[in-house]
């Protein structure tokens, strides 16, 4: 459908994308990979949760960077009548198309990463056109799993536990500052929250690809989290997503056991806090995502997804910085963001927050538009006046399709 896109966000959420501006956000990314050279890095990767955040980011950096080939697994919506695509949709179909024009191999597979149906798709195309691959980047944020074998449905809360935690939080788009209040989790909302965020779905992944011989040696998977500042730990590290967070740890040394006969690794890296539609979920992280913007902006260290993936796989995984990790055996790229000047501004900062000065403090403006940019908007050199046409293909899709 050839239509005039308007943004309409409720909420957290974004009801349009723009399929022109997510093209353009995917070239931003692109074009600062490709700006800072190539490097020597994995040759086969597979990245579940591909199309925005941080997996969109780690595919763009592996393809661009150092020339591996990839597929990307994700759960996104194509355009209808009613509806445009999700941006997601449009990222991945621009990656490809990307992708082909420079010579590079990028395909896709659309569909419920929990279920055993997408495992055993992504198998499938492994074995046709890669045979096996070196690196497996497990990036899913989903508020809901369905369970492959048993059917159950489990969703996920974020929550403080042991006791009710007020704070303050921000609504970006009224400007608003106000008190939430967030009730203690129950033992049943901890466990699903596990369940759907843990790493239990990473290890099934890792067992499937295993039993099918498609793991290279010396294979390496990563998975990412988040710890974040006393501030936020409450909601975050020592709440309903931090025991996820936990238990993807403890998968991690699973994992390390279960990769032994290959040489392999499994590793959680501790990204920094960015806008993506999976924060911009989480209470009272928004309005300390904004602080720390302006803070990390000022002192000339923020970053996005892209600069993060390219110092990790660059640097931290596959360079001079390889065996760099901490006292947990985490990489830590948020080392920016826990800078203690960082954190000490910040925490001054916090309580001075209100309605009348948020502008002033903050980068509010700048979260609302990075959040615009998630779903294509405010992207310079985008006309928004202009009909676009909403209903775009995402090419090895369309292939598969075909056959
Ligand atoms: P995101 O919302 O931008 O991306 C989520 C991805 O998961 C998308 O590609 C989506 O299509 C895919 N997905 C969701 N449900 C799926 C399903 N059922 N099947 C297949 N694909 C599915 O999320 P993000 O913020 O990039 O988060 C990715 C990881 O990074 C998470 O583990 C998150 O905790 C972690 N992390 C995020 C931040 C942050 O500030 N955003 C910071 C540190 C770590």
């Amino acid at each position: 459908m050839n239509t005039i896109v308007e943004r309409k966000i409720r909420g957290f959420i974004s009801l349009t994308s723009h399929a022109v501006g997510c093209a353009k956000a995917v070239d931003e990314q692109i074009a600062y990979v490709k700006s800072q050279g190539k490097f020597n890095g994995p040759k086969n990767v597979l990245v579940i949760g591909a199309s925005t955040g941080y997996g969109l980011a780690s595919l763009i950096t592996t393809v661009f960077g150092a020339n591996a080939k990839a597929i990307g697994v994700f759960f996104e919506r194509p355009a209808d009548d009613k509806r445009t695509a999700s941006a997601g949709w449009y990222n991945a179909a621009h990656v490809e198309q990307a992708a082909l024009a420079s010579g590079h191999y990028v395909k896709s597979i659309n569909g419920d990463a929990f279920s055993d149906d997408i495992k055993l798709q992504a198998i499938d195309l492994i074995r046709r056109d890669l045979k096996q691959v070196d690196l497996v980047i497990y990036s899913v944020a989903s508020p809901r799993r369905i369970h492959p074998v048993t059917g159950e449905i489990f969703s996920s809360v974020l929550k403080p536990i042991g006791q009710d935690y007020c704070n303050k939080t921000v609504d970006a788009f009224r400007g608003e500052v106000k008190d939430v209040t967030l009730p203690s989790a129950t033992d049943s909302e901890i466990a699903n929250t596990v369940a759907v965020m843990g790493g239990d779905d990473w290890e099934r992944w890792i067992d499937f690809l295993t039993e099918a011989r498609v793991l290279a040696p010396h294979v390496v998977t990563v998975n990412y989290s988040y710890i974040g500042p006393d501030l936020t730990h409450p909601i975050y590290k020592d709440g309903t997503i931090g025991q996820a967070k936990a238990h993807i740890k403890r998968v991690a040394s699973k994992l390390n056991h279960k990769l032994q006969h290959l040489q392999g690794e499994a590793v959680i890296s501790v990204n920094k806090a960015v806008v993506t539609q999976a924060s911009a979920a989480i209470p009272v992280v928004p309005l300390y995502i904004s602080l720390l913007f302006k803070v990390m902006k000022e002192k000339g260290t923020h970053e996005g997804c892209i600069e993060q993936m390219l110092r990790l796989f660059k640097n931290r995984l596959y360079g001079a910085e390889k065996d760099q990790r901490d006292a947990e055996g985490y990489i830590r790229l948020d080392d920016f963001e826990m800078d203690p000047a960082v954190q000490a501004k910040i925490a001054a900062l916090w309580p001075q927050i209100n309605n009348a000065n948020l502008a002033e403090l903050t980068d509010i403006e700048g979260y609302r538009r990075d959040f615009y940019r998630l779903f294509g908007f405010d992207m310079a050199d985008v006309d928004y006046t202009q009909p676009i046409e909403t209903a775009v293909g995402i090419p090895s899709l369309l292939e598969s399709v075909q056959v």
